[in-house]
């Protein structure tokens, strides 16, 4: 039997679903859980939403959200749904160390069956149906996909689609990143054909800033850039000082990596961001600089060729350090 049918037929069977995701929400990870929430549920199936942590403020608005059961403020009411699953759905991550430390233990000791539906590269094998395409935009392009592949796409209602709208979007910088395709474009056609309002979720997911956050954003980028123009290197660095100062909250940065990577020239954008004793990188680029390579070597992460994240326990005037230390090896045309 092919995966898309397999993973119909544990669904079918399955008395209690739950959906997993990774660890720093965004809006693959919501979309693609929500996505087969709301579907499961038309399914008449029981079934839960168990994230390691929070989604930031900018994912609130989306039906469902609210039902998401997360590890890290809800630890005891997230570990009795994973251990009394059996069938879990791993989406938008390809290892089980990307739902964190707290919750890994518990994913990695359940009996449930699970499934993987992902688009990072190097799947590690610890799900037994898997759906795994580094070609595709988004976990939610794959989500439809598979939803397509088993003539189930009736079944979709406006909630489910927006859901899958929300996620190839954000994935995909709003449908310009090279990994957009055809079938991308014809996917999100056919979502509008079923009641997307896709003008309201580009507005709820870019318009709602509050003031501090556009206000940490101009700061970070009027204070804080740093351009290594030789090297076609561009980054930012945000102490938790900084942070406080504009009362930051989980998203406020979102995107931020993406603007610096905007920069005539610039090939790799980096976003440093002290928090709680460590520091976050985001890594963006283009062309012929691949940051998953560099996030993997040097900073105990990874992630897309274009698209990747690490993090370094040491000071963040440290980290910066290295990492202007390592980006000049890292370039060796330079
Ligand atoms: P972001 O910069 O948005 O936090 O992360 C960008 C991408 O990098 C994510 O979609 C994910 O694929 C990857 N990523 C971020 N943090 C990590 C990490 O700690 N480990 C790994 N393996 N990948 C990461
Ligand atoms: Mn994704």
């Amino acid at each position: 039997m092919d995966q898309s049918h397999e993973i119909l037929r544990l669904v079918k069977q399955a008395q209690s679903l739950v959906i997993t995701s990774h660890k720093s929400p965004d809006g693959d990870s919501i979309g693609s859980s929500l996505a087969l929430f709301h579907l499961f549920h038309k399914w008449n199936k029981s079934v839960k939403v168990v994230h390691p942590d929070p989604a930031p403020a900018f994912l609130h608005w989306i039906k469902g959200q609210e039902a998401i059961i997360d590890f890290e403020t809800k630890e005891e009411e997230a570990k009795t749904a994973l251990e009394s699953a059996d069938l879990i759905f791993c989406l938008d991550y390809n290892e089980p160390s990307r739902v964190g430390e707290a919750m890994v233990a518990v994913l990695t000791e359940t009996k449930a069956v699970k499934v993987m539906i992902d688009h990072h590269l190097h799947p590690a094998d610890f799900c037994q149906a898997v759906i795994s395409d580094t070609s595709a935009s988004s976990t939610c392009e794959l989500i439809y996909k598979w939803i397509k592949a088993i003539a189930r796409l009736s079944d979709l209602d406006e909630n489910s689609c927006t859901a899958i709208y929300l996620g190839i979007m954000t994935d995909t910088g709003s449908f310009r990143f090279p990994s957009v395709s055809a079938f991308t474009h014809e996917a999100i056609g056919d979502l509008i054909r079923r009641g997307v309002k896709h003008f309201l979720i580009h507005e709820a997911v870019y318009d709602t800033n509050t003031v501090d956050r556009i206000k940490l954003r101009g700061f970070a980028l009027s204070e804080k850039l740093v351009c290594l123009n030789d090297l076609h290197v561009a980054y930012a660095a945000l102490s938790e000082e900084e942070l406080n100062r504009f009362h930051y909250q989980k998203g406020d940065t979102e995107g931020l990596v993406n603007q610096i990577l905007g920069i005539q020239g610039i090939k790799m954008a980096v976003l440093f961001m002290e928090k709680g004793g460590n520091v976050k990188i985001s890594f963006r680029s283009k062309g012929d600089y691949f940051v998953n390579e560099l996030a993997k070597m040097h900073f105990n992460g990874g992630g897309h060729a274009y698209a990747s994240g690490g993090i370094s326990d040491e000071s963040l005037e440290k980290t910066v350090e290295k990492f202007v230390t390592f980006v000049k090896d890292f370039i060796p045309e330079v």
